[in-house]
C-alpha cells in the first residue's frame, strides 16, 4: 500500500555537494578519492529535523567512458550511505545516469532521474528542495516543480 502522505525530499547532487569534486574532466573512480564535505552533513541534519528524506541524483558518465565500473560506483555509494548513517542520516535512494552525453533522457539537466524518483516514491514536489552546484540542475528542478532549488558550491 502506498503511504497516505507524500514525502518531502531533499534531492542532492553528489559531486560538488556531498563530496569534493574531482578535477575538471576527471571522475571520482576510487573509494579513496571520495571525500565527504562536512558541511553537507550538518545541513542534512537540519533538513532531517524539518522532515526531509534524502535522494541523491548524479551524472556518472565515467561509466559510459569506461573509466569507472558499475560495481565501483556501487561501492562508492555504499561508503557514502555509511558515512551519512554514522551521522544518523539515512539516504532513501540514489539515482544515477551512467550514460554518455546526448544518449539518454536521464543525464542532468534532463529530468529523467527526477522522473525515476517520482515513479518509485510519492513525492510532494512543491515542498521538496533540490541542492546542486550546477545552475542547470537548479533550472531543471524549478521546471520540474520542485519548490526550492538551492545553489550549493564547495
Ligand atoms: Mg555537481
Ligand atoms: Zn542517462
Amino acid at each position: 500500500m502506498k503511504k497516505l502522505t507524500k514525502i518531502k525530499v531533499a534531492f542532492l547532487d553528489r559531486d560538488g555537494v556531498i563530496n569534493k569534486k574531482a578535477d575538471e574532466h576527471c571522475y571520482i573512480t576510487r573509494l579513496e578519492d571520495f571525500v565527504i564535505n562536512d558541511d553537507i552533513i550538518d545541513d542534512c541534519l537540519d533538513l532531517k529535523k524539518q522532515g526531509f528524506e534524502f535522494i541523491v541524483i548524479t551524472n556518472q558518465r565515467g561509466i559510459a567512458r569506461g573509466l569507472l565500473s558499475t560495481s565501483t560506483l556501487k561501492d562508492i555509494h555504499a561508503l557514502m550511505r555509511e558515512e551519512f548513517k554514522k551521522n544518523s542520516i539515512d539516504i532513501l535512494d540514489v539515482f544515477y545516469c551512467p550514460h554518455n552525453i546526448d544518449s539518454c533522457d536521464c543525464r542532468k539537466p534532463k529530468d529523467g532521474l527526477l522522473r525515476q524518483a517520482c515513479l518509485k516514491y510519492d513525492i510532494d514536489l512543491p515542498n521538496s528542495i533540490l541542492i546542486s552546484d550546477s545552475v542547470e540542475d537548479l533550472q531543471m528542478g524549478k521546471k520540474f516543480g520542485i519548490g526550492n532549488n538551492i545553489f550549493y558550491g564547495l
